[in-house]
């Protein structure tokens, strides 16, 4: 690359951007497999990433992206004919359910829609009218990234727990973690599935399975292949175990650096962040949709991420914004995904912006600024005052809080 027309910012849901010391700690020779500083380091690495679950119970990692931890964790804990109940808020929820078809589970999907949380009253009478107890495992997306819904997981233990139903809470944070706030052991949540490259800043290729002991009882029941056995890779007992043959060496070093970043802000500041630059983007979004077509997909702020925003324009409006900002800002925004309808086959409507992992408020008001731009060059009708509005939440923030951003 020879242009030096500044650098490129890839707004999408994932991958997120990487922070120079993340790719600075890639760039060196390949380890001793055997002994020395990657053997040593991994153990600490599985100790951060427990504390970023909010978890004391056990992690098995996979070289995989998201799709292969959702099979993992499903292998583990489902047998061929179990039956399984997916809550969907959004595509990924979806695509989860096709993952248990594939290991032979019957899925029953329960459907909230694409603008609103799971609700865990329904959840509640599907489990009461299973008597029998022939649901195995209830399976939820934290985070959809089509949708940017949130839901509310605690809730859902509640529902379980409130009819006496012994199914497992299966949760995918693979868009939320260190984005919005998880706790996994506090709120019941007995599998999560995430991956490296969202909230976690690091290349995509690591899937991390977290579990509790209900759900490794489960897995004595299912015939699961030596290679998505969790077990040896949560207890090995030879260091190749942990990631069933070759570590990935240099995702693990890109890791530990993208660990050690947020454990130096401190989770709670991590949290707080991505909530504080969300919040900066849905007041630029109310003062553009004021006047013009501009909305967020979800109407409740309570129900909304804060790694990720759907937005819905008239079509084609939301290709052509895309395409602009592309062109002319070196801003790159990600596209409308399982957000077609019959009015919009291409969901060329529909954009999204990613606010996760290393994010910072200037980066948020390019952003502003960048679509402001593409809203005059393209005439699409909008309100005015978004950079301020989106200005006005930061500066109170930090008003409020000297000394902190
Ligand atoms: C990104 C994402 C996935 C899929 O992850 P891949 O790494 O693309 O396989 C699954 N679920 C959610 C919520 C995601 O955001």
């Amino acid at each position: 690359m020879t242009r030096s027309t500044g650098r490129p910012y890839l707004a999408i849901p994932g991958p997120s951007v990487l922070p120079d010391q993340v790719l600075q700690a890639m760039q060196r020779p390949s380890p001793d497999i055997y002994q020395g500083e990657l053997v040593d380091m991994v153990p600490g690495l599985i100790a951060d990433l427990k504390a970023i679950a909010r978890t004391s119970h056990q992690l098995a990692i996979y070289i995989s992206n998201g799709h292969g931890a959702w099979e993992a964790a499903l292998s583990n804990v489902l047998a061929p004919g179990d039956r399984v109940l997916v809550l969907a808020t959004g595509l990924f929820a979806q695509g989860w359910a096709e993952v248990a078809r594939g290991v032979g589970a019957q899925v029953e999907i329960l459907d909230f829609g694409r603008d609103s949380a799971i609700d865990p009253a329904r959840l509640a009478r599907a489990l009461e009218a299973d008597a029998a107890h022939r649901i195995k495992a209830v399976m939820a997306v934290h985070v959809d990234t089509s949708t940017s819904v949130r839901s509310d997981i605690a809730a859902l233990r509640q529902a379980i727990d409130g009819v006496g139903h012994p199914a497992l809470l299966l949760v995918d944070c693979i868009a939320s973690l260190a984005c919005d706030r998880f706790e996994m052991d506090a709120w019941g949540v007995d599998v999560m599935v995430a991956g490296s490259q969202k909230g976690l800043m690091t290349p995509a290729g690591l899937g991390f399975v977290f579990f509790n002991d209900r759900a490794d009882r489960a897995r004595g029941r299912c015939p699961t292949s030596s290679y998505w056995d969790w077990r040896s890779r949560a207890a090995p007992e030879a260091f190749y175990q942990y990631f069933g043959g070759t570590a990935p060496t240099h995702h693990l070093f890109a890791l530990r650096q993208a660990l050690a970043m947020i454990k130096d802000e401190g989770l709670e500041n991590t949290w707080a962040r991505h909530g504080l630059l969300a919040r900066s983007y849905w007041a630029a979004v109310e003062a553009w949709g004021q006047t013009g077509p501009l909305r967020l997909n979800v109407a409740d702020p309570a129900q909304r991420s804060h790694a990720v925003t759907t937005l819905l324009l008239e079509p084609p409006q939301a290709r052509d914004l895309r395409a602009w900002l592309s062109a002319h800002t070196g801003v790159t925004l990600g596209i409308g995904l399982g957000m077609d309808s019959p009015d919009d086959p291409q969901a060329d409507g529909v954009f999204r912006i990613g606010h996760m992992g290393h994010l910072n408020a200037q980066m948020v008001f390019g952003v502003i600024g960048a679509i402001e731009a593409a809203f005059q060059a393209l005439s699409i009708p909008h309100g005015s005052g978004a950079l301020e509005a989106a200005a006005k939440v930061i500066a109170q923030k930090v008003i409020a809080q000297p000394g902190r951003a």
